[in-house]
């Protein structure tokens, strides 16, 4: 059985961090700053990172006896629609990150899944699953453009912040009401 089923790393990739410059003496750090472009599909179906759009890291790398540490913070931009009333949602995140990624044929690795903790591929990691679990853990799944909007009015789905507050569909428009009864003796 292949002990690993990782794709192959391209260091080429904004998020495959080639480690080569950090010794590999534990406690040994190194910081990790860089803008990169989001990849795609980083996100929730209502809301996420458009792609292509300014991932910043501030990350620091550190040497571990069973591998490389990498934490800190990812900043960027997020999109999205608000789930009450389809108003555009456009704001920033921010999300820690602390991931181990384990040397090969180190201790860690024989003993955990690579879905638990990750792996080096030589001098490189990659970056994006992790960054995806802390994306996707920090976005609401019923994102809304403020904590306390009102959404629309359901009868005539017009925001409820554009209507007066005794808006109501329950007196009928003496108007209306002729010519509702008018199509009603049409039928
Ligand atoms: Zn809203
Ligand atoms: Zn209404």
């Amino acid at each position: 059985m292949p002990k690993t089923s990782l794709k192959h790393l391209d260091p080429r990739q904004p998020l495959v961090v080639d480690t080569t410059k950090l010794p590999r003496q534990p406690g040994a750090t190194r910081a990790l700053k860089r803008v990169v472009p989001a990849p795609k599909d980083l996100g929730l179906e209502l809301i996420s990172v458009p792609t292509g759009s300014d991932l910043e890291l501030d990350l620091s790398m550190t040497s571990v006896s069973e591998g490389v540490y990498v934490s800190g913070t990812v900043r960027g931009s997020l999109q999205g629609e608000c789930g009450r009333c389809l108003d555009e949602i456009s704001q920033s995140f921010a999300v820690t990150i602390g991931e181990l990624y384990a040397y090969a044929d180190s201790t860690t690795e024989e003993t955990t899944d690579e879905d638990e903790v990750g792996r080096m591929q030589g001098d490189l990691l990659d970056l994006e699953p992790a960054l995806r679990d802390a994306v996707v853990l920090t976005l609401p799944t019923n994102p809304v453009c403020r904590p306390d909007c009102p959404g629309l009015c359901p009868e005539c789905g017009v925001h409820l912040d554009d209507l007066p507050a005794d808006h109501s569909h329950e007196d009928v428009d003496p108007r209306w009401a002729a010519l509702r009864n008018l199509s009603n003796t049409e039928e």
